[in-house]
């Protein structure tokens, strides 16, 4: 079979691995358009369980990205001059391009063709029995079919910026700071022994208030260290390829496969970046999409099942991060709090219930329910149902 891959970030590269390991007479090439070693962005997290499946999966490549992770068990948050830290927050970081790094080198390893600086458009696309979209959020063979994949974007409220530091954060760690203008706030965790990454957010009063989006990137810097000096130590923030200011987008499609053109990664989906998933369900959908072509000889019906499936395996992270998005677009309803009842409630923002009932309230009932098994399963059950419900008032 003759596949083309169009985009070499985690879901093209991944999936070009995965297809050489399955048959090593697949000719796979995969195109992407930035020179070798450049990418966005700064590291990703990720839980154990996705370190299970890449073992699963191929065991090489699962090991160096292991080896080049780095690991933290707590959470703390920082609001004002307040610290509250909350153990068993356990999670992995890898810097971004050490992770396509890993994935490139494995992958021409197998024998999969890599072409960079080649960039892809409907014109320039080589024949092939199968052609892959995994050419991001803006995929322009997406676009181009545009009617037919259906695709629908909602546009975040906030606004955020992806930053780098040399602070190495020992901990997940949330900082909160109060303004004139409203609150901002980061969130930061390490992904190498010495760099860690500061996801930056606040509302769009906040971000023209404090002229955030009038300043050039040095002016901006200046005005981020100084309000997060506290957890950077006096290190700097990094903006580089990542500084812009937009909203966040949410992608989905109707369907995800066309003729023999097939979405993956953000091409097909994308979640907000406070859930910190969108990696790992790139790569998850090429576990699929590899385990479809495997499973089904004929090409129509191994697209369909890998959509049917994957569909149906990434609606809870999509609920989570609308939840989880949606919190920090009302964070003035949590932030009075005590900070560890506040912080309590940021571990709960995937609750749909949560935007519905007092913050105290829940926080009490939430505590409770920790306690009786019964209260768990009585909350269990109202959350779903009871959400359901106000959505189709709302
Ligand atoms: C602020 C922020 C923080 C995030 N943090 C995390 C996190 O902590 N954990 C996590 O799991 N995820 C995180 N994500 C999400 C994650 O970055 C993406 O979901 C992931 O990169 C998707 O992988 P992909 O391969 O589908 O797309 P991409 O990584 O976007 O790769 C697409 C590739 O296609 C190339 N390309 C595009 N068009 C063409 C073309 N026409 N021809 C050739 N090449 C082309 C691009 O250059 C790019 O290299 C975060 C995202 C943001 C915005």
């Amino acid at each position: 079979m003759k596949v083309v891959c169009v985009g070499g970030g985690p879901a093209g590269l991944y999936l070009a691995i995965l297809l050489k390991r399955q048959n090593p007479s697949h000719d796979i090439t995969v195109h992407e358009r930035n020179p070798e070693g450049s990418t966005y962005g700064w590291g990703v997290t990720y839980w154990r369980a996705l370190l299970d499946r890449l073992h699963t999966y191929d065991p090489e490549s699962a090991q160096a990205i292991e080896e080049s992770s780095v690991r933290w068990t707590q959470g703390v948050a920082h609001v004002r001059d307040q610290v509250t830290r909350q153990p068993g927050d356990a999670g992995h970081g890898i810097g971004r391009h050490r992770l396509l790094e890993i994935l490139a080198e494995r992958a021409r390893g197998l024998g999969v063709r890599l072409e960079f600086e080649d960039e892809i458009t409907p014109e320039n696309l080589p024949e092939a029995d199968l052609v892959v979209a995994a050419d991001g959020i803006h995929s322009t063979l997406r676009t181009h079919h545009a009617d037919r994949f259906g695709a629908e974007v909602t546009e975040g409220r906030n606004h955020y910026v992806w930053l780098g530091t040399t602070q190495v954060f020992d901990s997940f760690t949330f900082a909160f700071a109060e303004t004139g203008h409203g609150w901002v706030w980061c969130y930061g965790y390490p992904y190498d022994d010495g760099h860690s990454t500061c996801v930056i957010e606040c509302a769009p009063d906040t971000l023209t208030g404090l002229g955030l989006d009038a300043m050039d990137e040095a002016g901006r810097l200046t005005v981020l260290e100084k309000l997060f000096a506290g957890i950077l130590d006096g290190r700097p923030l990094t903006g580089g390829a990542s500084a812009a200011w937009p909203a966040f987008r949410t992608l989905t499609n109707r369907t995800w496969h066309h003729g023999n053109l097939v979405l993956l990664g953000d091409a097909a989906h994308t979640t907000h970046y406070s859930i910190g998933a969108g990696t790992t369900l790139a790569l998850e959908d090429a576990m699929c999409l590899a385990d479809a072509l495997r499973e089904h000889t004929a090409l129509p019906q191994a697209l369909a099942a890998y959509e049917h499936r994957r569909k149906a395996e990434i609606v809870s992270a999509q609920s989570a991060a609308r939840l989880s998005a949606q919190w920090y677009e009302n964070l003035p309803r949590y932030i009075g709090l005590p900070p560890h009842r506040m912080f309590a409630l940021l571990g709960q923002r995937h609750s749909p219930l949560l935007p519905y009932v007092p913050p105290q309230l829940y926080y009490g009932l939430d505590k409770a329910a920790g306690r009786l098994e019964v209260l768990r399963r009585f909350k269990r059950w109202l959350g779903p149902r009871a959400a359901r419900a106000l959505h189709v008032r709302s």
